[in-house]
């Protein structure tokens, strides 16, 4: 996910709040919460996605109206919206992202028995705010010819003298690049995480571009030996019957590095109830949705991510991976420590 230039994100919002507001002079109307049907805004970007939509339909014959938008486009069109917002619920693909949201005042906190049982705290905002419906780690995909696993079982590993060269990596902005460094920071502190991200460019194989599949896949061109990657995109790849992807699969393995002995890195996609949102009744029962164990196994099946409710059981090739030590570090954390991460990364000269 790359945001938008700045000016242009600002210049859309405004234009989409102008459009919501002409054709009458007074205050903007709050718009009336049209029955069975639910505002979505996303910034998940994952076809997978869609068999949610299909089975909460089905089962509560509220119908989804979705609008996919990347994380920084949304929240300036929910400032520019304000009070008139017809969001009901926002999804975000990162509890940095999320946590963006909450700061900006776009989430009300929300009580329910269900969530409160079943997402565990580590994984939600402690005002319940907002809640990680499905967990991803940040991992080091590499070459399985040149690299054995050993090697990379630490994130250290990627800034020494051994990969100079080699690495592959996307951009410092990125979300899950920004939530990585807050939580190096938070194990290490920051003249430790600075130096590890001055290492890290010094092994930049490339200049960061593309998302992380192009990472995984610029491994097996030969273009670096390591590269980080969100664990389901590498996966994904795992169980495509595609022969390229096959191919790509063939050369690359997926390493579970530990963070100051505590564990991999691990991520949440999750959401929460809009502050304006007209139909909250249905926000609250569309999140309820996605902590039930069907759709707990959706996450995993179709998108292959990790579960967040524990007890749901991953389909074969997530499961052959689910079992690494996953730090225990609260989410909320990537948020608080986001301003400070990129500041690293500036300073490092990781563009
Ligand atoms: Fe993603």
């Amino acid at each position: 996910m790359r945001p938008l230039p700045r000016s242009l994100a600002l210049l859309l919002a405004g234009a989409l709040a102008a459009t919501a507001l002409s054709g009458c002079g007074k205050k903007a109307q709050k718009p009336a919460a049209e029955a069975g049907v639910l505002n979505l805004y996303t910034a998940r970007h994952y076809d997978a996605d869609l068999q949610i939509y299909e089975a909460f339909t089905a089962q509560t014959g509220i119908r989804i109206n979705r609008l996919e938008m990347r994380p920084d486009q949304m929240i300036e069109r929910m400032k520019a919206e304000g009070e008139a917002s017809p969001a009901d619920v926002i999804l975000m693909a990162d509890a940095g992202a999320l946590w963006r949201a909450q700061q900006a005042g776009l989430l009300q906190p929300v009580r329910s028995q269900v969530l409160g049982a079943r997402i565990p705290p580590a994984l939600r905002d402690p005002e319940n705010r907002w809640f990680g419906f499905s967990r991803r780690a940040r991992v080091i995909a590499y070459d399985k010819a040149s690299v054995r696993p050993e090697e990379i079982a630490t994130y250290e590993a990627l800034a020494t003298p051994r990969f100079k060269g080699g690495v592959c990596v996307r951009s410092s902005d990125n979300v899950y690049n920004l939530s990585l460094m807050a939580a190096l920071i938070e194990r290490w502190g920051r003249d430790k995480a600075l130096q590890w991200a001055k290492g890290v460019v010094a092994n930049m194989a490339r200049p960061p571009q593309g998302g992380d599949v192009d990472q995984v896949k610029a491994i097996a061109a030969g273009a670096c030996k390591v590269a980080l990657t969100n664990s389901y995109y590498f996966l994904r790849l795992a169980r495509s019957e595609d022969a390229a992807d096959k191919g790509v699969v063939a050369k690359v393995a997926l390493g579970f590095p530990s963070l100051a002995g505590q564990g991999t890195h691990v991520n949440v996609s999750g959401g929460g109830v809009a502050a304006h949102a007209p139909n909250r009744a249905a926000a609250v029962k569309f999140l309820e949705f996605l902590s039930t164990d069907q759709t707990q196994a959706i996450f995993a099946d179709a998108n292959n991510e990790f579960p967040a409710v524990e007890g749901v059981e991953p389909p074969p090739a997530v499961k052959a991976v689910a079992g690494f030590k996953a730090d225990p570090m609260p989410v909320a954390t990537y948020g608080r420590r986001q301003a400070e991460a990129q500041a690293v990364f500036d300073e490092a000269g990781w563009r």
